[in-house]
């Protein structure tokens, strides 16, 4: 059985070490001192001034958008290409999302039809990194300054991703992290919001512990997004391990690349210019070839192999979004066609050579 992916996990002992002062502290959460640590050691391995932990990176998201106080029924331009977890941070929030297509290159948002979809109730533009591939972050910056909107990337996939040697979470006004078990950094649950403002932080870390600013004041109708000792403590764990894990990672996709890049009716999307990869995801994309996506999807799964058709269905075409307004799969036709061709391969640190050789060697059969 091969999942498509497997959590990086420390040796056991080493955890022990590390949450064994609990014991002695009996302080399990709130803020306690491996929260701080793990804040600390990531605000310098992102190279980012302020890192605010979350219980998950999807309540990151949803506080971050609701730390911008937008106006009841603004508009979000955002991709469908994504996790759902981006299009339900938007609804939750009140706000409504409008779709923009993706270009076929890299898969992020096209750049090239922004403008076209801003309104009058336009507020912000939500893109995400997927699978760690870097949006045109330059034309959206001057897109939003042209238009006075706010960027708030979804950076779920691109942990540890530099672009131009500046680190992807500096982009925009806020970037939103997952550190999901299944991520390539991971706090088994987990999130963060990258920022540099001051003030966004105070908002943040109050919204994500009931709208306390202090012991006897609430300010903000906040909700409960805090994260454990034993999350932060796996995180502190998990980042003392990271880069050889990004280096195993590496190997992988190269041997995938060796494998599958020359075959007639496969796309892999090559490496992006100017980019650091963290190697978390291979994305293919059957288009011609002698089996469709699906075909070798059960393919795979026949001999115990699980790939992901991830993103299928794109988040404007899943039921809860049938009736909504702006979710029109038909506007954002790359999206679709790709979500109907894309599959993503088992990719994790620890999966060995020979088996990704079985996985090319069923798919090429
Ligand atoms: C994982 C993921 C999320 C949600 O993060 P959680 O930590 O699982 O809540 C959001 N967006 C994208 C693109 C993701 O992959």
């Amino acid at each position: 059985m091969i999942n498509v992916t497997r959590s990086s996990m420390p040796d056991f002992d080493e955890y022990c070490d590390e949450i064994k002062e609990l014991w002695d502290s009996h302080w399990l959460t709130n803020m306690g001192k491996k929260h701080k640590q793990l804040e600390a050691s990531l605000e310098k391995f992102l190279d980012c001034p302020h890192v605010v932990l979350h219980t998950n990176g999807h309540l990151a998201l949803e506080n971050v958008i609701a730390a911008m106080n937008f106006q009841k029924g603004g508009e979000v331009i955002t991709t469908p290409f994504t996790f759902v977890s981006t299009t339900h941070a938007i609804v939750r929030n009140n706000l409504v999302p409008v779709f923009c297509d993706i270009n076929p290159e890299d898969f992020t948002i096209d750049v090239s039809k922004i403008e076209k979809l801003i309104t009058k109730k336009t507020v912000a533009i939500i893109p995400v990194h997927v699978y760690g591939k870097i949006c045109d972050v330059e034309a959206i910056e001057a897109i939003a300054k042209k238009h006075n909107l706010k960027v708030i990337y979804d950076a779920a996939h691109a942990f540890a991703v530099k672009y131009k040697s500046v680190s992807a979470v500096n982009f925009g006004d806020a970037s939103m992290l997952s550190f999901h078990a299944t991520k390539v950094f991971n706090t088994i649950e987990g999130g963060a919001v990258c920022c540099h403002d001051d003030d966004l932080v105070t908002t943040l870390n109050n919204l994500k512990n009931f709208g306390f600013h202090g012991p006897e004041s609430v300010t903000y109708i906040g909700g409960n997004a805090k994260m454990s000792e034993f999350q932060a403590a796996m995180g502190i764990c998990n980042l003392r391990h990271l880069r050889e894990e990004i280096a195993k990672r590496k190997k992988v996709v190269e041997r995938y690349n060796e494998r599958l890049v020359s075959i007639s009716g496969i796309r892999i999307a090559g490496p992006q210019k100017n980019v650091e990869s963290n190697f978390a995801y291979y994305p293919v994309i059957f288009d011609g070839f002698k089996k469709t996506r699906d075909e070798v999807f059960a393919e795979l799964c026949a001999e115990g192999i699980t790939a992901r058709k991830y993103f299928y269905p794109i988040t404007n075409n899943f039921e809860c979004y049938r009736d909504y307004p702006t979710a029109k799969p038909d506007k954002t036709p790359v999206a679709r066609y790709l979500g109907d061709r894309v599959l993503t391969l088992p990719l994790y640190a620890d999966l060995a050579l020979n088996d990704v050789d079985r996985i090319c060697n069923i798919i090429l059969r």
